[in-house]
């Protein structure tokens, strides 16, 4: 039976407009949709978005700070930090950003759907309680993983974070929270340069925060090796009862802010993991949300890799066992360094 893949999309989500020679454009969603369009109408089942409210906003986000996002309607351009330029219509796409992801939990906790992709821009994952930052407005699934801790109790959620760049906010709001458990692949030599190893939680969420610095010259093995190994004993042990993904794709090599050297099989092997492992723990419902990754045809490319994962319906490839030295390296350290909070090394 086809797995039914739910996808969130809406124009608006165009309508935030940073700048004519801002990486993160309008085009990224315009290269997705006709992707999507052209190779994955039949089968996905297209979710309308509708917007947070404030109630769940203020479940991260301070007063003040909304009240801030608020004060930028109409204007054609503010300045929300000196990489996060907004326009006049931001506010409507933010808000509907966390709505949009929201409504994909709904959908997917009712049983609709095996697993959700919202095409969703601002993107979240450095957008803190109280600032704007690395082009994220809201914390997207930030407000979404506290929305289900608070409305329908869920007490293991695992994020899964393979954009390039550490996801700083994703980090700080559940540092304290042993019920989210923020997992992070990234080069700390870019924005935010956070994410170091030693960052691993504090008092009850010591030790459910596992970051794992990788190096640039990053390849497919290496990405495939690490998840494989760590990821594979966080969800075997864990058995987190949703997996969220910050699904970024500026790792990829032809990304000009990522610049490693994934190609888009990278992402394919990744999200035949995470489905084989969310099988393997009752079928934990998978909500992939979209943060960076700025070369067109190379985001479109990665994305649909992913999907043709998700939609496939028959039998699937063996994720290749491979070696290698970086991977081996990454997976040590991670290893030595959590294995005395016993929540996965065990
Ligand atoms: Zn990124």
């Amino acid at each position: 039976m086809a797995l039914k893949i739910g996808i969130v999309r809406d124009p608006r989500y165009m309508d935030h407009k940073p700048g004519l020679v801002h990486p993160e454009s309008p085009n990224r969603l315009r290269s997705l949709y006709r992707m999507l369009d052209k190779d994955f109408n039949d089968s996905v089942i297209y979710i309308e978005p509708e917007s947070a409210t404030l109630e769940q906003l203020e479940l991260v986000h301070t007063p003040a700070y909304i009240k801030q996002i608020m004060s930028t309607a109409g204007r054609d351009f503010t300045t929300l930090a000196p990489d996060t330029p907004v326009s006049a219509n931001t506010y409507i796409a933010a808000w509907l950003a966390v709505g949009g992801c929201i409504k994909a939990l709904e959908a997917l906790l009712a049983g609709q759907l095996r697993a959700c992709f919202c095409m969703v821009r601002p993107p979240g994952h450095h957008a803190l309680a109280d600032r704007a930052g690395g082009f994220c407005i809201f914390n997207n699934l930030g407000v979404t993983a506290k929305y289900a801790v608070e409305k329908y109790g869920y007490k293991r959620i695992l994020i899964i974070d393979w954009d390039i760049h550490h996801g700083n906010a994703l980090q700080d709001l559940f540092y304290r929270d042993n019920r989210v458990l923020y997992l992070s692949s990234h080069y700390m030599g870019w924005y935010p340069h956070t994410g170091d190893w030693e960052e691993t939680g504090e008092g009850e969420g010591l030790g459910y925060n596992v970051n794992l610095p990788v190096p640039k010259e990053l390849e497919d093995n290496d990405i495939i090796h690490i998840y494989r190994e760590i990821l594979g004993r966080v969800v075997r042990r864990w058995k987190p009862e949703l997996i969220f993904v910050a699904a970024g794709f500026d790792a990829h090599e032809k990304d000009p802010l990522g610049r490693t050297r994934l190609t888009e099989k990278a992402y394919l092997w990744l999200t035949q993991m995470v489905l084989q492992l969310s099988d393997s723990v009752r079928g934990a419902p998978i909500l992939m949300a979209l943060e960076g990754g700025y070369d067109l045809w190379a985001l479109a490319s990665s994305v649909r890799e992913v999907l043709g994962v998700l939609t496939f319906q028959g039998r699937r490839d063996r994720i290749p066992l491979v070696s290698s030295r970086r991977g081996s390296e990454v997976v040590a350290r991670a290893m030595s360094l959590h294995e005395k909070y016993g929540i996965w090394t065990a």
